[in-house]
Formats: C-alpha cells, sequence, structure tokens
C-alpha cells in the first residue's frame, strides 16, 4: 500500500461529469489499498474569468485582493469534489490552503511555498479520509492568500507529496505523457515513457507546457517520484526520473518552443565598458525578465546589441530603452514581436558533440533563418520567425528521427 498525491488539473475538472469521473478514479485507487491525497485546479477557463472581471473593473488591481479573486477557482473544484467523492461513499474533506496550511512568502501573483505542515493532513489520511486540497494559492505569515502564478497547482501537488514523503505524485491532465514535441505541431510526436528531471526541466522552461516548471525544480530537489498521465485512459504517462548512468541516453530527448518572444536590438553602440549594463540596467529595474543576450564583436569602436524579452514586455522594453538610446548615441533601436523560440533537449548531448551542427545544417536545408542561439550542457535553442516555427520543430523532429521507436 502506498501513498499518492493526485494532482488534477482544470481540464479533467471541467464539468460535473468529469469531476464525476475523478471521484471514480479516485475510488479505484483507494479500492487498490493506496491512501490518495488529491489536489485541484480550478475548473479549466475559471481562473481566467475571474482574472478577467478583475482587470475590467481597474486596469491594475490591488495585487494582494487580485490573488483573493484568483484562488475563487479552487474553492469552488475542491468543494464539488469532496462532494462528489462523499456521495460515492469515499470519505473526503476539502482544504483550501490556509487550512493545510501551505505557507508561503508574501509575493502575491508569484508566492514561494516555504513550508507545509502535515499534521492535518496526515491526521485525515490516517481516519481514512481523501483530502482534497486547493491547488495554487497558500498563506503567508500574517494570514493572507496568495497565489503561486498561472498554473501553479502543478507546484502544489508536488510540494505536497515532498511534505508527506509520498511515494509517487501523479499529474493527471487531458494529455497522456510528455511528448518529444507538441502534438499539434508535429502529428509524429511519440510519447516518451520516461524522461530525465533535468530534461524536464527544460522543456518545462522552454516552452512545453505539460508541468509548470517550478514543480518539476521542487520534484528534483526533494526526489519526488512524479508522473504526467492522462486522467481519462487508464495507460500510457511518462515517468520523471533521476538520470541513470548505465542506461544509453537518447541524443534528443524533446524539442519545445515558444511564441512568448519579442526581440530588441540597438545598433551602433559604443564599444566601451558598461555599455551591456546601461541598455539592459532599466529592463531590469522594471523587472522585465531578459532571455537570451548577444553582442557582436565591435568594429570601428561600434557595436550591435541584440536580447529577447516576453512578448507582453516588448513594448515597455522599448519605451524604457528610448532614453538610452539617446543618450548613447546609438544608430537604431528596433524589434521584433513575431519571432519564436525552438529548443532542441537531450542529455545524450553532453556526450556527444555534433548536435548543433545537425540542428543548422537541418534548418538550413529548409531555408530556415536562425537569428539567434543559445546553448547549454542539454539544450540548444534558436529563435526563428514565428511564421517558421513549425516547420523548424518538424524538421528537427524528423532530422532525429524522433517520431520512429527506438
Ligand atoms: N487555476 C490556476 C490557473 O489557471 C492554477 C492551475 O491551474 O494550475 O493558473
Ligand atoms: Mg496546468
Amino acid at each position: 500500500m502506498s501513498l499518492i498525491v493526485q494532482k488534477y488539473g482544470g481540464t479533467s475538472v471541467g464539468d460535473l461529469d468529469r469531476i464525476r469521473h475523478v471521484a471514480e478514479r479516485v475510488h479505484r485507487y483507494r479500492d487498490q489499498g493506496h491512501d490518495v491525497v488529491v489536489v485541484v485546479s480550478a475548473m479549466s477557463g475559471e481562473t481566467n474569468r475571474l482574472d478577467a472581471l478583475g482587470k475590467e473593473l481597474v486596469k491594475r488591481p490591488h495585487a494582494r485582493e487580485m490573488d483573493v479573486l484568483l484562488a475563487a477557482g479552487e474553492q469552488v473544484s475542491i468543494a464539488l469534489l469532496a462532494i462528489a467523492l462523499v456521495a460515492r461513499g469515499v470519505p473526503a474533506r476539502s482544504f483550501l490552503g490556509y487550512q493545510v496550511p501551505i505557507r508561503t512568502d508574501a509575493a502575491y501573483g508569484r508566492a514561494r511555498i516555504e513550508s507545509i505542515e502535515t499534521e492535518a493532513l496526515r491526521e485525515a489520511i490516517a481516519d481514512g479520509v481523501v483530502p482534497v486540497i486547493a491547488g495554487f494559492q497558500g498563506v503567508t505569515a500574517d494570514g493572507a492568500l496568495t497565489t503561486l502564478g498561472r498554473g501553479g497547482s502543478d507546484t502544489s501537488a508536488v510540494a505536497v507529496a515532498a511534505a508527506l514523503e509520498a511515494d509517487e505524485c501523479e499529474i493527471c491532465t487531458d494529455v497522456d505523457g510528455v511528448y518529444t514535441a507538441d502534438p499539434r505541431l508535429e502529428p509524429h510526436a511519440r510519447r516518451l515513457d520516461t524522461v530525465t528531471f533535468e530534461e524536464m526541466l527544460e522543456l518545462a522552461s522552454l516552452g512545453s507546457k505539460v508541468l509548470h516548471p517550478r514543480s518539476v525544480e521542487f520534484a528534483g530537489k526533494y526526489q519526488v517520484p512524479l508522473r504526467v498521465l492522462s486522467t481519462f485512459v487508464n495507460e500510457g504517462g511518462t515517468l520523471i526520473t533521476m538520470e541513470n548512468e548505465s542506461v544509453e541516453q537518447p541524443l534528443v530527448s524533446g524539442i519545445a518552443h515558444t511564441r512568448d518572444e519579442a526581440k530588441i536590438t540597438m545598433s551602433g553602440v559604443p564599444d566601451v565598458p558598461g555599455v551591456a549594463s546601461r541598455i539592459l540596467g532599466p529592463i531590469s529595474a522594471a523587472a522585465i525578465e531578459v532571455d537570451m543576450i548577444v553582442q557582436n564583436t565591435g568594429a570601428d569602436g561600434l557595436t550591435d546589441f541584440t536580447f529577447t524579452v516576453k512578448r507582453g514586455d516588448y513594448e515597455k522594453a522599448l519605451e524604457l530603452l528610448a532614453p538610452v538610446k539617446a543618450s548613447l548615441n546609438a544608430r537604431r533601436l528596433e524589434g521584433d514581436a513575431s519571432i519564436a523560440k525552438v529548443s532542441v533537449v537531450g542529455v545524450g548531448m553532453r556526450s556527444h558533440a555534433g548536435v548543433a551542427t545537425r540542428v543548422f545544417d537541418a534548418l538550413a536545408a529548409e531555408n530556415i533563418n536562425i537569428q539567434m542561439i543559445s546553448t547549454s550542457e542539454i539544450k540548444i535553442s534558436v529563435v526563428v520567425a514565428e511564421r517558421y516555427m513549425e516547420l523548424a520543430v518538424r524538421t528537427i523532429h524528423s532530422e532525429f528521427k524522433l517520431g520512429e521507436s527506438t
């Protein structure tokens, strides 16, 4: 008998039939003799709806109250699921974040979990009761409600699993696992039976929407066995594993993509110390996240400086740089918000050279221009025009024969 934490996402609890189905699924695990702890998201679309309401009322709603508003969706879904479980004869009890409690810092809208008290949960489990916990929310030391950032209920689930030292954390969702690429872009994409934590972390932060990046970080840090699987299909799934050195790792495990990118170039800036900091200083002071940065080798004392930001920060970043351009006497400030980033991830790259060349050759053969490149030990990212993104994903997918079984 084991202790399993199951997280159900928005589509899994999207309507009453689905909630009944989830209750049945939890019931089945209990019948097999497992202890189950459930973490749920809001019904699909609900958090967006609440978010829009707040922002319709005023342009910049107060952060503390916005969290109270956004967290309301999870209160509905834990109640409905607990009602459905009890009606089936499965004892269940709903828990809001503060009732666990799940303690966080006070960064509204992007709070970090600091600790989880397990006493109340353990008591419920010992009484044969299924705790049904609201994901995405927590409570500060002062008793204020917080949320963890959109998609944060994955992180709630992994944190609860870590705190309870659960045998496994199941992320039950509307896809049956992690794929070599987004199947909506690449119909030949194949489900991975396993993927390493490191690879999953890269894939999640480079645009694969399956898991919230912070949940993967947590799982790696606390060694929580993590599985992504379908709520609706009783087979498949992907296990996120600790790297096993004895197993031959594939060169490339998966391809992630994101459209959420924009690039900004300031050209003809003086090639002197301090230029990067004068350009990026105001950007980071405005809490705008910078991803890739490229500075060309200077010529005639001048150089070009290019970097990427999230598309939502693009206009603001350009605005902030207008005075910098003037003060640096730069030749041009320009940008492009119709770019995309395609990333190739695999732990096998560590021990094999030549992956980058194969990526570049394959893209060149399709006449896809690479605008920027960044690499790490286990990933290669390229920026391309957004209109070439799908083709780039499919081209790389077939270059590394990711669709065929290995
Ligand atoms: N309901 C929250 C959201 O939509 C949290 C989650 O679904 O993980 O972002
Ligand atoms: Mg999600």
